[in-house]
């Protein structure tokens, strides 16, 4: 058992500063959280001088690992040059033109300072470009933290069994269709009677906020895709994970789909807030100044941001390491499986590896929102603090992805995977 001492005593304090003593409601680990005061490659040390092997790595953004030294060394000399300007930078010239060379859906691209921007940037775009108010979204989709995705939304929302809408107005409600991931029957019955009122269905192409959740057939994306056009809904990609993690160009790389918009976030800030909305230009045209759908930020394209982002993507493009981090993974994902199958543990846990995401859940194999609330959450838990007592760190959720970065070594993995596999057996007895 580690010694959290200190951590106990800054989280006291901090709730009576800060509401339940965190910044964000996934960090509100229970009894109370660990705070982190160094990190660097693979690993995090806490203020009580514990060190642990981090899967959590920021939520995503951190595929190179913490503090990597060519993205340190790209923000130093930025810093040099100033952090904020409120003018345009070459910068964004650059950076745009990078990402553009990824995405081929993507002929415009607009930056803005979190996910949760882009995401609410990116619907209102659609509706002002499509002058309707309807949106679909897939039941346990998270796409940020504004009104009109926080409906059966995934991650934090669903971790603290929020579903009561609260603060958020009724009318906001109404205009947010849902429809389960891996069912196309129910969003063709669902456009069969509203399609004229839709503006977008907007998804993550894998899910990755009740844990990750991957197409259950391999032409349910396309038949997203082929359904959206026929009826003249825009399909948004939330790309905010699964950019720059399974392909340098995404789902719609892999799977070989073209959205309309695509949204981006985490990897792209290489540890720096920040998200992008992209897509034809004929749509993306339509935000202000040229057309009237009103989007700005005063930290939106910050150079700061962009540096970092621009680094990581360079080192990523020229390495090749979303393809090598890929490889490493999959030794590391079969090694559980195997484990699950010979012991043959599959009917009580799944595990899910898909780039260098995976999830272990606590049931059967789950193909959607419905499913993954059947998963036992307390053994979850349980299992949790065995995996933190032996110095790694998972999201403290069962409803969140793990994430892997190019600084986890193969020895790491395998120890990992020889852990994991240890305190399932442990988790199993017990309950
Ligand atoms: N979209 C997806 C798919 C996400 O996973 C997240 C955050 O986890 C967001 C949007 C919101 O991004 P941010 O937290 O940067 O606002």
């Amino acid at each position: 058992m580690f010694d959290k001492k200190k951590s106990m005593e800054l989280f006291n304090i901090a709730t009576k500063l800060i509401p339940g003593g965190v910044s964000s409601p996934v960090r509100a680990i229970k009894p109370y959280p660990f705070y982190i005061n160094n990190a660097f490659g693979s690993k995090i040390y806490d203020v009580d001088q514990n060190e642990y092997l981090d899967y959590c790595l920021g939520y995503g953004p951190l595929i190179l690992g913490h503090k990597n030294s060519k993205i340190k060394l790209s923000i130093e000399n930025q810093l040099n040059n100033g952090w904020l300007y409120g003018t345009p930078c070459e910068l964004e010239i650059n950076f745009s033109k990078k990402i553009i060379s990824h995405y081929y859906s993507i002929e415009m691209i607009r930056f803005v300072s979190t996910g949760t921007e882009a995401t609410m940037s990116a619907i209102r775009l659609a509706r002002g470009y499509k002058k309707c108010d309807k949106i679909i979204k897939i039941k346990g989709g998270y796409h940020g933290s504004h009104d009109s995705v926080l409906v059966s939304s995934g991650s934090g929302y669903l971790s603290n069994n929020l579903n009561k809408n609260l603060g958020i107005p009724i009318e906001t409600i109404k205009n947010t269709y849902q429809v389960e991931y891996n069912d196309i029957e129910s969003l063709i019955k669902l456009i069969d009677i509203e399609k004229e009122n839709i503006a977008c269905l907007i998804m993550e192409p894998i899910l990755g906020n009740v844990g990750c959740i991957v197409p259950y057939n391999k032409e349910y994306l396309s038949e997203i895709r082929k359904i959206t056009k026929e009826n003249n809904i825009l399909l948004i990609f939330d790309e905010i994970i699964t950019g720059y993690r399974l392909r340098n160009g995404g789902a719609q790389e892999m799977y070989n789909i073209k959205p309309d918009i695509t949204t981006l976030g985490k990897v792209i800030g290489g540890g720096l807030p920040i998200g992008a909305i992209g897509g034809k230009k004929e749509i993306m045209e339509n935000f202000t100044p040229n057309g009237s759908v009103y989007q700005a930020g005063t930290f939106s394209g910050n150079p700061l941001s962009l540096c970092a982002g621009n680094s990581t993507i360079n080192y990523l493009e020229k390495n090749n390491i979303c393809l090598e981090l890929n490889r490493k993974c999959i030794l590391f994902f079969n090694h559980i499986k195997d484990f699950l199958s010979d012991k043959s543990l599959n009917e009580k846990y799944y595990f899910e590896g898909i780039s260098s995401l995976f999830t272990l859940f606590f049931n059967k194999r789950p193909l959607n929102y419905s499913d993954v609330l059947k998963c036992d959450v307390k053994k979850y838990n349980l299992f949790w603090k065995m995996m933190l007592n032996d110095g790694i760190f998972l999201p403290p959720s069962q409803f969140e992805t793990n994430f892997i970065s190019s600084a986890h070594t193969n020895e790491e993995l395998e120890k990992t995977a020889e852990i994991i596999e240890k305190n399932i057996l442990l988790v199993d007895k017990k309950l």
